[in-house]
């Protein structure tokens, strides 16, 4: 009888360790199985997933299936499909010098993997890893987040229904994780905050554990040049307001061209009112924030010589209003993520200004560029860093499951999706085949006068 957490953080690990050295390499058909039936628990589970993110977060049926259940129930199918294609090995070219022979880069787990997931996306941040994982024969424990209390449940309930040795879960907060990190993994993927995301990189590196970091950062949204502001007011609003601006690449703050914001700022006033009426804290497509640690930090950013829209709040239902704030370079909301419905707007007159701006925070996750000036896109693309950088819409880009998800710095390190996933979770370990014949003698001692016919042959070969 199991009788602390810490007895079963211990058990649990000793168990998946246990069972990941003596199942180094699981075969297609264990990992398609698995896989099957966590899509069938899924699918079982639907409404209970639902009505976890409504209490956690205030999410509707559409945005909890659209943004977490969909995506996670396609990266399964997408794994499932090109499986067989990814577990083999990637053939590379072999010197003249060693022929007959072959080389390739063959794919193999890595062994056992911890992920720890944020509350923002409680399902999808988890379960998408999770199943990257599966497909490149890992055992995983995964380490739900303690501040969405419901989804935690809710995916525990499905790991033990899936009764797999291939997936643990540990529910918990700060103590837990703690816990866990004092053990050795094969590697860690960690979603959550930079600040974090040092915690675990410092704790893996007394393992030197490799991580993958999905973490968060200010992701700028630069409006230049004549175009549809009406498509522009619409894109903006809805990947700022979807989870509440709860999202780690809503876009953080707008960067617009002097001549385009005040037509901007009246189509996003009239968005805001399209999307979620006249009183928005009552819509029940708007969401909540996720608790008043979050709530009260938001609320001091609402300064009034700011605000020009919104600013209303409730604190017993954890609601502020969709909020436009016209903001400089100083205004304390520009000093870190926002991560809630507030959206600052900082006006420009020359393109060069965009880089200062930027480079005020550290790397952001995404850029996000509403222009029809292709040489822009060019210079942004090429001079500004960040994870990834989506043109003239917002959000698309972590649903292209083609496009790999991450970011660069700060904003996080490695990255997943489809292909990318299993290529994350799996070592690509280099291998050379020789035949036993053709033993070319130069290369054994003695070395006496073998240097120059070495050479000569070397340069004849190539590489
Ligand atoms: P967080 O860093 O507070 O928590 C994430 C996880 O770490 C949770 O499971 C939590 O239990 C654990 N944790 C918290 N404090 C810890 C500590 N001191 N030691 C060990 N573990 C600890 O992040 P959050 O508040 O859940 O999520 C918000 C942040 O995550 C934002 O910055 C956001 O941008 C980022 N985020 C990034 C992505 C991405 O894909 N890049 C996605 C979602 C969220």
């Amino acid at each position: 009888m199991l009788t602390s957490t810490q007895e079963l953080i211990d058990s649990t690990y000793e168990k998946s360790l246990e069972f990941s050295k003596t199942n180094p390499y699981p075969s297609h058909s264990q990992r398609v199985s698995t896989l099957k039936e966590l899509k069938k628990l899924i699918l079982k589970n639907d409404d209970l997933l639902k009505e976890a993110l409504l209490k956690d977060l205030g999410k509707t049926d559409y945005e909890a299936y659209v943004s977490e259940i969909m995506f996670i129930i396609k990266e399964i199918d997408i794994s499932l499909k090109y499986l067989k294609k990814w577990m083999k090995p990637r053939r590379v070219k072999t010197p003249l010098l060693f022929l007959p022979a072959s080389s390739k880069r063959a794919p193999i787990p890595l062994g056992l993997v911890l992920i720890i997931g944020p509350w923002n996306y409680p399902f999808n941040l988890l379960a998408a890893p999770l199943i990257g994982s599966i497909a490149a024969g890992n055992t995983t424990i995964i380490k739900s987040s303690e501040l969405a209390p419901h989804m935690s449940k809710v995916v525990a309930k499905i790991v033990h229904e899936l009764n797999s040795p291939f997936v643990q879960v540990i529910e918990g907060g700060v103590s837990e994780t703690t816990q866990l990190l004092k053990k050795k993994f094969d590697h860690i993927f960690f979603t959550g905050s930079t600040r974090v995301g040092q915690i675990i990189m410092e704790a893996a590196s007394k393992h030197l554990t490799p991580c993958t970091l999905e973490l968060g950062g200010k992701s700028p949204t630069i409006v230049w040049g004549e175009q549809d502001l009406e498509i522009v007011a619409s894109r903006i609003i809805w990947g700022k307001l979807i989870n509440c601006g709860q999202t780690c690449i809503a876009p953080d703050y707008i960067i617009v061209q002097d001549s385009l914001k005040a037509k901007l700022i009246e189509k996003l006033k009239k968005k805001i009112t399209d999307f979620y009426s006249s009183t928005p804290l009552e819509s029940p497509d708007y969401g909540k924030i996720i608790n008043e640690r979050n709530f009260t930090r938001l609320t001091a950013f609402l300064n009034k010589d700011e605000i020009i829209f919104g600013g209303e709040t409730n604190k017993e239902k954890l609601k502020i209003s969709p909020t436009l704030l016209e903001s400089k370079l100083d205004s304390p909301i520009m000093q870190s993520e926002i991560f809630g419905p507030i959206l600052p707007i900082i006006t420009i007159k020359e393109l060069h200004e965009i880089d200062k701006i930027i480079a005020h925070n550290p790397d952001p996750l995404t850029v996000y560029l509403f222009t029809r000036q292709e040489s822009l896109v060019d210079y942004i693309q090429q001079n500004i860093k960040s994870g990834s950088l989506c043109v003239n819409d917002t959000i698309i880009q972590i649903t292209n499951s083609h496009l790999p998800f991450g970011g660069i710095g700060n904003s996080g390190t490695g990255s997943y999706h489809g292909t990318h996933s299993f290529d994350n979770f799996s070592h690509f370990k280099s291998v050379i085949k020789r035949k036993q014949m053709l033993d070319l003698t130069l290369r054994y001692p003695p070395y006496k006068n073998k240097l120059k016919p070495t050479l000569k042959l070397l340069k004849w070969f190539g590489h």
